[in-house]
């Protein structure tokens, strides 16, 4: 039994389903995340490449490589931002999780690179913080 995930970006243009187990949930506080959202944090959802399927707008999509082997996927229509992926971690998709329109149905598991935190926000939700990355990120 896997649970269907259904998501899209702020203009509708692109649509997404994803079958399968949500990984490590995170919450990234780096200060490239920062700006790709222009928030605080990122909230992410890896998702396995194969279960994720686009159900429409894969020629809006645009990407951004924000460092060497990281390309951020965002609609070139309305910029919500959608996933990411490193070469060095393939077959892995990490979802945003704002994209979502059906419930995660969990918390986020931690908070990371909380060393680079934005100075006017303070995570206050008792989930775990990790100053980079936890050993099993
Ligand atoms: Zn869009
Ligand atoms: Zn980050």
């Amino acid at each position: 039994m896997s649970t269907v995930h259904r998501g899209s970006c702020l203009c509708g243009g692109v649509r997404y389903e994803y079958r399968g187990e949500i990984g490590l949930f995170t919450l990234c506080h780096c200060s490239q995340c920062r700006k790709a959202q222009g928030s605080a944090f990122v909230a992410v959802v890896p998702v396995a490449e194969d279960g994720f399927s686009l159900l429409q707008g894969a020629d809006l999509l645009k990407s951004y490589t924000s460092s060497p082997g990281k390309e951020r996927v965002f609609c070139g229509v309305c910029g919500s931002p959608l996933y990411s992926r490193h070469v060095g971690k393939p077959g892995v998709l990490r979802l945003r999780a704002g994209t979502l329109d059906t419930p995660v149905g969990r918390r986020p598991d931690a908070h990371i690179f909380v060393a680079s935190k934005a100075d006017w926000y303070e995570p206050s939700d008792g989930v775990a913080q990790f100053a980079e990355r936890p050993e099993t990120h």
